[in-house]
């Protein structure tokens, strides 16, 4: 079983990897976007005091959102193994992710990062749609739903989120550069960074993430051995 994070800017496709790869290795796919978006859909009082947040595409206080991770990843589905997408995003969220693991004598597997140009992302915000029902993603051009505006999964309304109104998509980029990518040395420096080119293809892309986690648990056993 493998525990690893997806790390990339908005846009990059880590929900779509994620997805996939949880699929294919039968473990949870843990978003924490979706988590907030749905305790926002729910009204709770998380989601009463992230919505400012998230509305503004500012990052939601760690606080907030390590109760809500931890609450997710002490669940039964998580035990063996998960793929994190969009969380961590901080330096003191990977340290209380890391914290964690350590009481419960576990590590991640790996650390993949998706590599994407900058036009390429702004291209793909602006097309993305996103089933307010299930929160399957799609794009008008590189994946549409089979009919316009409704999911193809759940037959749900597919809609822009409101966070992908351009200034807010700008918001968001700018917050990925200051808090986020310093993420990328924290992990290069525990040698669990993987870097993929995430411009070609989700199938070649969740291949080619199978292959470096694959090699890096194999590693991971070797040293434990
Ligand atoms: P996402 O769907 O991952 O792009 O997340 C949507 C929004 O939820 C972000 O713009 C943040 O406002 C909030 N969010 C999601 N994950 C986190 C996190 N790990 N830390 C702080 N805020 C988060």
């Amino acid at each position: 079983m493998i525990r690893i994070v997806l790390l990339g800017p908005p846009g990059s496709g880590k929900g779509t990897q994620a997805s996939a790869l949880g699929r294919r290795r039968s473990i949870p796919h843990i978003a924490s976007g979706d988590l907030l978006r749905a305790n926002v859909r729910e009204g709770t009082e998380l989601g009463r005091r992230a919505r400012p947040y998230m509305d503004r595409g500012e990052l939601v206080p760690d606080e907030l959102i390590l109760d809500m991770m931890s609450e997710r990843l002490s669940q039964p589905d998580a035990q063996e193994g998960y793929v994190l997408d969009g969380f961590p995003r901080t330096v003191a969220q990977a340290e209380a992710l890391d914290a964690r693991l350590r009481e419960i004598g576990r590590e991640l597997d790996a650390v993949v990062y998706l590599r994407v140009p900058e036009e390429e992302i702004q291209r793909r915000l602006a097309g993305r749609r996103t089933c307010a029902a299930c929160y399957a993603v799609y794009h008008v051009d590189t994946m549409p739903s089979e009919k316009e505006d409704v999911c193809d999964k759940c037959s749900g309304d597919l809609i822009r989120r409101d966070d992908e109104a351009p200034e807010v998509i700008h918001t968001r980029l700018e917050v990925y550069e200051e808090q986020t990518r310093p993420l990328l040395d924290f992990y290069r420096r525990q040698e669990l960074l993987r870097e993929i080119d995430g411009t070609i293809g989700v199938d070649n892309v969740v291949r080619e993430i199978e292959r470096l986690v694959g090699a890096a648990h194999a590693a991971a056993q070797e040293q434990k051995a």
